[in-house]
């Protein structure tokens, strides 16, 4: 979906399509480098994350294993409630795996926390993580990430996976939410 079809929706676009290009490339070639004749699992976190593995991955020139977990960290609105449930576990056991968790943004921490926690207590080898954004000025808890695309002010961000109401995700730039859509 094009700019044109969202343009009264959206206040500005922050991250065009070709930045975030650019930048998942050049963390692609860190992953290469630091993972160099090292096994490596990517989990995703549905769904916000799905644009970032397909680009992400077909960045990557070696081999990974891909898969992926759903988890609910909102009650409803925008404010995240530090409950985390599991909607969908991995297909698969992660004993001594090298995972790399790929997020779509970290806003207050909350999620990825318990969520590397969670995967670290199943005994895999090392946990990472790779987010597309984070948002500084939210943090709650503090996660070590260790590929940030970009951070970003607290506004409230659609495209590129994140979504608003389920809608949104197909923009392939990240643009701020107008207010007048949710206020
Ligand atoms: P955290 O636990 O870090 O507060 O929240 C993580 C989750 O909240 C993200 O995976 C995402 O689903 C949602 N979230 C946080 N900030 C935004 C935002 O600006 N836009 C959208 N669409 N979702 C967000």
């Amino acid at each position: 979906m094009d700019l044109a079809s969202v343009q009264s929706d959206i206040e500005k676009v922050i991250v065009s399509e070709e930045q975030l290009q650019t930048r998942l490339k050049e963390i692609a070639r860190k992953i290469e480098n630091d993972y160099k004749d090292q096994d490596l699992l990517l989990i995703g976190v549905l769904k916000g994350a799905v644009m970032v593995m397909a680009d992400l991955t077909r960045h990557i020139n070696r081999h990974v294993e891909i898969d992926w977990m759903a988890v609910s960290s909102y009650g409803s609105g925008t404010k995240s409630s530090g409950v985390v449930r599991i909607l969908k576990d991995l297909d698969r056991d992660i004993t001594g795996r090298n995972v790399l968790i790929i997020e779509d943004i970290v806003d207050t921490g909350l999620t990825l926390d318990w969520l590397t926690q969670n995967l670290k207590s199943r005994g895999a080898g090392s946990v990472e993580i790779m987010t597309v954004l984070r948002k500084p000025d939210a943090a709650i808890v503090k996660v070590d990430v260790r590929y940030v695309g970009f951070d970003i002010p607290k506004d409230f961000v659609i495209g590129y996976g994140l979504d608003f109401n389920e809608k949104y995700r197909n923009l392939p730039f990240i643009a701020v939410l107008a207010k007048h859509m949710y206020e």
